[in-house]
C-alpha cells in the first residue's frame, strides 16, 4: 500500500466512524446516571462537533461546564467510547441557551424553588440503604446512635444534635437513618456544607437570595453533613448562621455532622461555634475489633443475599481484614470488596496467603498517599521548595510542577476538586481542572512527562 492510499484510508475511516448517534448516547446517559441528574445536567449537553479522537460539546453556562467537569467526565468519556472507542477527549464549548426557549423562562421565572428542590433532591436524597437497622453498634458509636435514635423520638430536645467523628466512621450514615426516620411526618432537608455552598452561590448570582433564604428555612428537621467545609467562608457562614437562628427560633430539629468537635473548628465565627455546642454533642470513635469483625460478618451476609450464591470467608481472612483496616469503616468496607470480588472471580476459598497479596497494594495506596505526601514528593523530585510550588508565581518551573502535583492528587486521592484546589493555597477548582488537561494532554505526547509522572508515582508507593 502506497502513502496516498494509507492517508485516504484513514480519512475514509474517521468519515465512516463519523456516526455518533448522539440521541443514542444519551439515552446512555441517562441509563448510567439515572433520569434525576441526566435530567438537570446532561440533558444539557449538545454535540458540537465530533472528530475522530475528541467531541466539542456545548454546555449553557460556565458554571455548568466546571459542574459537569468535575462530577461526571471521566464516566462521559466512558460512555462515548463504548459508542466510539477512538474517542479519548471532550473539549466544552459554552453556548448560550436561547432566552426562548419556554421551559427555560419558565424555571428561571416562575419556578425558582422548584428548581432549588429538584436540585436537592438530585444530590441530596436520602439513601435508603443508610438506615438504622442496618447500623451496626459498637463500643465507638453506641452513644451517637442513641442520640441519633432519640431525636427522632423527641424532636427538639437535643438542639442542634452536632455529631463529629473522623472520616468514614459514618457520620452520613447516621444522619441519613435520621433523615429516613422522620421524613414521612417532617419537612426534612439533607444536604451537606458543600452543597448549601453551591445553592447559596448560585442564588447569590442569580440576585435570588429570596428564595434561598425562604427555601431552607422552611424545614421542620435539618440535616447539614460535614459542616467543617464552611471555614473560612466569611459569607456562607453568615448566611448559615441566620438560617441556623431562624430554624431554632421555630422550633426545627438541627442536626450537624463534622470532623471534629465545634469549638475546634477553625477558620469558623466564634458565636457559630458557642451555637453548635450549645445542644448535645456526640462523637464517633474508631471502631474497635470486635466491632469492624461485626460489620465484615453483616457484609458478607448482605452479599450472599444480592449475588445469591455462597461467599466463605475463614475467621482468619475475616480477622486478618480486620485488623489490618485500622482507620475506617469505609476502608474496611472496601478492602473487604476486593477481597469477595477475588474469590467470586476465582471461585475458592482464600487462604491468608492469597489475601495478604490481594491487600497489599489496597493498603498501600490507602494509607501512604495524601495531598501533602504528594505535593512533599512532587517539590522534592523537582528540586523546588514547597512553599514556591503552592506560592502564585507562574514561571513554568513552578507551574508545571504545581499542575502535575494536582494532577497526581486527581488520580491518587478520593479529594474533590475543589478539595484539591483549596489544598494548593487555596486555588480555585477551574484552576485544579486546567492543571488535570493539560497533564493529561502532555502526558500522552511527551514521553519525558510520562516517564516524570510514573517515576512520581512509584516514589509515592513506595
Ligand atoms: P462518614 O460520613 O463519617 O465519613 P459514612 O457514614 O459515609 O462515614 O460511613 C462510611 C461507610 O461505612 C458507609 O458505607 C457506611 O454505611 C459504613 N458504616 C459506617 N459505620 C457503620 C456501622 N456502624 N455499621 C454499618 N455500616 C457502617
Ligand atoms: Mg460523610
Amino acid at each position: 500500500m502506497d502513502k496516498n492510499n494509507i492517508k485516504k484510508q484513514n480519512v475514509y475511516i474517521s468519515e465512516e466512524e463519523k456516526t455518533l448517534n448522539w440521541e443514542e448516547v444519551r439515552a446512555s446517559f441517562e441509563k448510567t446516571f439515572g433520569s434525576e441528574i441526566y435530567n438537570s445536567w446532561l440533558q444539557k449537553i449538545s454535540l458540537v462537533k465530533e472528530y475522530n479522537d475528541y467531541l466539542i460539546l456545548s454546555v449553557p453556562t460556565r458554571f455548568f461546564r466546571d459542574w459537569i467537569v468535575s462530577r461526571y467526565l471521566d464516566k462521559i468519556l466512558e460512555q462515548v467510547k463504548s459508542f466510539k472507542l477512538s474517542l479519548n477527549r471532550i473539549e466544552f464549548k459554552i453556548v448560550e441557551e436561547n432566552k426562548s426557549n419556554t421551559d427555560l423562562v419558565k424555571i428561571d421565572e416562575y419556578n425558582k424553588i422548584t428548581e432549588i428542590k429538584d436540585s436537592i433532591l438530585n444530590y441530596n436524597r436520602l439513601n435508603p440503604s443508610l438506615n438504622f437497622e442496618n447500623f451496626i453498634q459498637g463500643q465507638s458509636n453506641e452513644i451517637a446512635l442513641s442520640y441519633s435514635k432519640k431525636v427522632c423520638e423527641h424532636i427538639s430536645r437535643y438542639n442542634p444534635l452536632y455529631i463529629c467523628g473522623g472520616v468514614g466512621l459514618g457520620k452520613t450514615h447516621l444522619l441519613n437513618a435520621i433523615g429516613l426516620n422522620l421524613q414521612s411526618e417532617n419537612n426534612v432537608m439533607f444536604i451537606s456544607a458543600e452543597r448549601f455552598m453551591y445553592h447559596f452561590i448560585k442564588s447569590i448570582k442569580k440576585n435570588d437570595m429570596v428564595n434561598f433564604k425562604d427555601f431552607f428555612r422552611k424545614s421542620s428537621v435539618f440535616i447539614i453533613d460535614d459542616i467543617q467545609f464552611i471555614r473560612g467562608k466569611e459569607s456562607l457562614q453568615e448566611e448559615f448562621f441566620h438560617t441556623f437562628n431562624s430554624l431554632m427560633d421555630k422550633g426545627s430539629q438541627i442536626i450537624i455532622s463534622a470532623d471534629r468537635n465545634p469549638m475546634k473548628l477553625d477558620r469558623v465565627q466564634e458565636r457559630i461555634k458557642s451555637r453548635l455546642a450549645g445542644g448535645l454533642v456526640v462523637d464517633i470513635e474508631a471502631p474497635d475489633l470486635e466491632l469492624k469483625i461485626k460489620i465484615i460478618k453483616k457484609k458478607i451476609e448482605e452479599m450472599k443475599n444480592q449475588f445469591k450464591e455462597n461467599i466463605d470467608l475463614s475467621d482468619e481472612v475475616i480477622n486478618y481484614v480486620a485488623n489490618e483496616s485500622k482507620t475506617n469503616i469505609r476502608e474496611l468496607i472496601g478492602v473487604l470488596n476486593r477481597v469477595i470480588a477475588f474469590t467470586r472471580v476465582h471461585n475458592k476459598i482464600l487462604t491468608i496467603n492469597d489475601c495478604k497479596n490481594i491487600l497489599k497494594d489496597v493498603f498501600s495506596q490507602i494509607k501512604v498517599i495524601t495531598v501533602d505526601k504528594i505535593q512533599n514528593v512532587v517539590s522534592n523530585y523537582f528540586n523546588i521548595a514547597l512553599s514556591d510550588m503552592l506560592s502564585q508565581r507562574r514561571s513554568r518551573p513552578l507551574a508545571r510542577p504545581r499542575q502535575i502535583a494536582m494532577y497526581i492528587a486527581k488520580k491518587m486521592t478520593t479529594r474533590s476538586l475543589p478539595e484539591i484546589g483549596r489544598r494548593f493555597a487555596n486555588r480555585d477548582h477551574t484552576t485544579v481542572i486546567h492543571a488535570v488537561k493539560t497533564i493529561t494532554r502532555l502526558s500522552e505526547q511527551d514521553d519525558e512527562m510520562k516517564k516524570n509522572i510514573n517515576q512520581i508515582k512509584s516514589l509515592l508507593l513506595e
